[in-house]
């Protein structure tokens, strides 16, 4: 395999969109979710339980109205594209790790992305309500509980890479891999975590920030 300097991981909703699309979703289509997603962001419910309710709320047969409701709600955080585009020229491997369901990325992602690589719960339709595939389970020394374990994901692509991990990230689902992973760009309540927890990071507003701080000019270069 080709060396690269790092990989990097990001966060899906609140992340590369601005709001948190599942919780737009499930709270939009059912107001009383909002009390799980409550609990989920206090770190009272697994986010792996809290998301099997949240979603098991939503009748299958609606599914193309939950696709435009995402796709008129999405707003793209500042940079997005020019950074997709930076890394794909220089050839850094991309993922987009999501505890949302895959066929929410693809509404709002288009059915393929030139680049980064989607990794994200399957959404199930063919049942009465929305049933979640779990894709990539927790492995020790996780405690479990996360849906799609982004520890577990964090230290394979390390591992596959030889590499360092980037990670970006704003909420609950991302506590997990944010502490294995070998840089962290928080926001939002990931940041909070991390303060709490002693793991350094970097705040970010927008994906311009990021890209300064990762593609840092090289001194001595014409002007
Ligand atoms: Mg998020
Ligand atoms: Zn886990």
């Amino acid at each position: 395999m080709m060396s690269v300097p790092f990989v990097v991981v990001s966060d899906f909703d609140g992340t590369i969109t601005e709001r948190d699309l599942v919780v737009a979703l499930t709270t939009r289509f059912n107001p009383a979710n909002q009390t799980v997603v409550d609990q989920i962001n206090a770190r009272q419910l697994h986010l792996k339980e809290g998301l099997e309710i949240l979603f098991q709320t939503l009748p299958s047969a609606d599914r193309s109205t939950y696709e435009s409701f995402l796709r008129n709600e999405a707003i793209f955080r500042t940079g997005f594209h020019r950074f997709e585009r930076l890394l794909e020229d220089a050839r850094i491997p991309f993922y987009i790790v999501s505890n949302g369901l895959d066929f929410m990325l693809n509404a709002v992602l288009g059915e393929n992305s030139p680049h980064a690589v989607r990794m994200a719960n399957q959404a199930r339709f063919d049942g009465e309500v929305i049933q979640i595939g779990w894709q990539y389970p927790c492995t020790p020394p996780c405690p479990g509980g996360c849906g799609l374990c982004k520890h577990a994901v964090v230290e394979e692509l390390r591992r596959r890479y030889q590499a360092p991990v980037v990670f970006i990230g704003d909420g609950v689902t991302d506590f997990n891999g944010a502490l294995h992973a070998d840089t962290v760009f928080a926001r939002s309540r990931l940041a909070d975590f991390l303060e709490q927890a002693g793991k350094p990071y970097i705040p970010f507003d927008s994906f311009d920030d990021i890209m300064t701080q990762l593609f840092v000019p090289v001194e001595g270069g014409a002007s």
